[in-house]
């Protein structure tokens, strides 16, 4: 897969280009590399391209979320009544999981990763890079 932080005017790999999981910093480079390292297959299943855009911080709903996760919300409704029958109908509270979008650039068909996932990923890449800096000095 084509690398799009290579080119890029902006340093992906640092804030604010990315979001904080479990205390940790993770970075849409790292997204780009989590993808390249996992992904087996690359190909969109509807339009076969293999260009695939990433979001990896997506809310301006909540303010106080610190981490910024992608939130989905609903517009239904919830029932609030009393022995007469519903009195209101206020909106449902939005819930927000730990995830990032993988977008295709071409048909824009969209798929949803675990940030858990990528921020073990990162976890392990960096202590087995930690080893081999350690390894090296010897
Ligand atoms: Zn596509």
């Amino acid at each position: 897969m084509s690398d799009p932080t290579e080119n890029s005017e902006f340093d992906l790999s640092a804030p604010p280009y990315g979001v904080v999981v479990r205390g940790e910093f993770v970075s849409v480079k790292d997204g780009y590399d989590f993808m390249d390292d996992v992904f087996k297959n690359n190909e969109c299943p509807w339009c076969h391209s293999h260009n695939w855009d990433l979001i990896l911080r997506a809310t301006e709903i909540e303010q106080d979320q610190e981490d910024g996760y992608v939130v989905y919300t609903t517009e239904h409704y919830v029932d609030v009544g009393n022995e007469d029958g519903i009195t209101a109908r206020p909106p449902a509270q939005p819930f927000t999981y730990p995830m990032f979008l993988v977008i295709c650039d071409t048909c824009g068909f969209t798929r949803t990763h675990s940030l858990l996932s990528l921020q073990r990923w990162k976890e392990r890449r960096n202590a087995v890079d930690e080893g081999n800096r350690l390894s090296g000095e010897e």
